[in-house]
């Protein structure tokens, strides 16, 4: 994977190699960050490069933030303007990934949230695709259950909790799999290792609601406004169970990393007639143009560089 080129880090722009912490770091013990993922294509024609909702992605983190004690002095509009400048100096001329990292940063010992000392750290690195298969991923039902809310807050994008996801995820890559979803303790359907889920049931898009434990995604809220207002398609939020996702017509995966990824197979169960199906279908399309700035109706979401 290409390194960053350079990273905002304790209050300026250095070059990657000089944004160094200590190995006492509070948050490399003991998962106490918070953090960002945001995207920016490349597009051809007009030659520039444009940040997707970055705003929106801002206020996540800084909720995130709140959720873990930091005082971040920042807002989203500020956030936004020094991801700009940062990228400006990094002169990317191809999509690529934007990690916002908020992170305590006191060297010692001692879990606890108050009287630690926090940084912010940005940096950007090029990024492409980030299931292979994602007009035909074939995923498992995770042994691992969602965290939950009472655990670690379910809607903070927490690093910590990320340990959970990447047990989820390596289970289910070793087995064979390109994704997993993963139940909540009741054994309702949440989401999948870093992305959330929506399904087609009786032609509605069905996705569980954000107090189903699930993180409270830029790109699923999208996805649910483009499908409402361009295919013209009823979005309900509700509890999904494991049953409905194995007879449902056709399953989505939604995030930052996995775009709109397209599950044809969920436990070797063929999802609708096993191949990717037309809302699926519709809505990558859609989206894909969205990304790239090349729909003037959603031109709000595209911040240029
Ligand atoms: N759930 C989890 C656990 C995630 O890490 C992500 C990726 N940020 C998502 C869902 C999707 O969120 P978004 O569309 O905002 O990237």
């Amino acid at each position: 994977m290409d390194l960053p080129k350079n990273a905002y880090f304790q209050g300026k722009i250095v070059p990657y190699s000089e944004a160094k912490v200590g190995v006492a770091t509070h948050a490399l013990n003991y998962g106490t960050a918070v953090f960002g993922g945001i995207r920016a294509y490349w597009n051809d024609e007009k030659e520039r490069l444009f940040v997707f909702r970055p705003q929106d992605h801002y206020q996540r983190f800084l909720n995130s933030c709140r959720l873990m004690c930091m005082e971040v002095d920042k807002t989203a509009e500020s956030l936004t303007e020094l991801t700009l400048e940062l990228l400006r100096k990094d002169a990317y001329r191809q999509d690529i990934y934007i990690r916002p990292l908020a992170y305590k940063s006191e060297e010692g010992i001692g879990v606890r949230l108050h009287d630690l000392k926090e940084d912010l750290t940005i940096f950007a690195l090029p990024f492409g695709k980030y299931i292979k298969n994602d007009t035909s991923a074939h995923v498992t039902i995770s042994s691992w259950r969602r965290i939950d809310d009472n655990v670690i807050p379910a809607r903070g994008k927490i690093s910590g909790a990320y340990a959970s996801s990447a047990l989820i995820k390596t289970d289910a890559a070793r087995a064979g799999f390109d994704e997993a979803l993963v139940l909540t303790q009741e054994g309702h359907v949440a989401e999948g290792s870093a992305m959330n889920i929506l399904m087609v049931r009786d032609g509605m898009l069905v996705t569980p609601p954000i107090t189903d434990n699930i993180l409270e995604g830029i790109t699923r809220r999208s996805v649910m406004e483009l499908a409402r207002n361009e295919l013209g398609l009823t979005v309900v939020e509700r509890t999904i169970d494991r049953s409905e996702v194995y007879i449902c017509e056709e399953l989505i995966l939604t995030g930052t990393a996995a775009e709109i990824t397209v599950v044809t197979k969920v436990d070797y169960r063929p999802i609708g007639k096993g191949v990717m199906g037309p809302i699926g279908g519709q809505l990558r399309q859609l989206f894909s143009d969205v990304l790239r700035g090349k729909n003037p109706k959603y031109a709000h979401w595209n911040v240029a560089v």
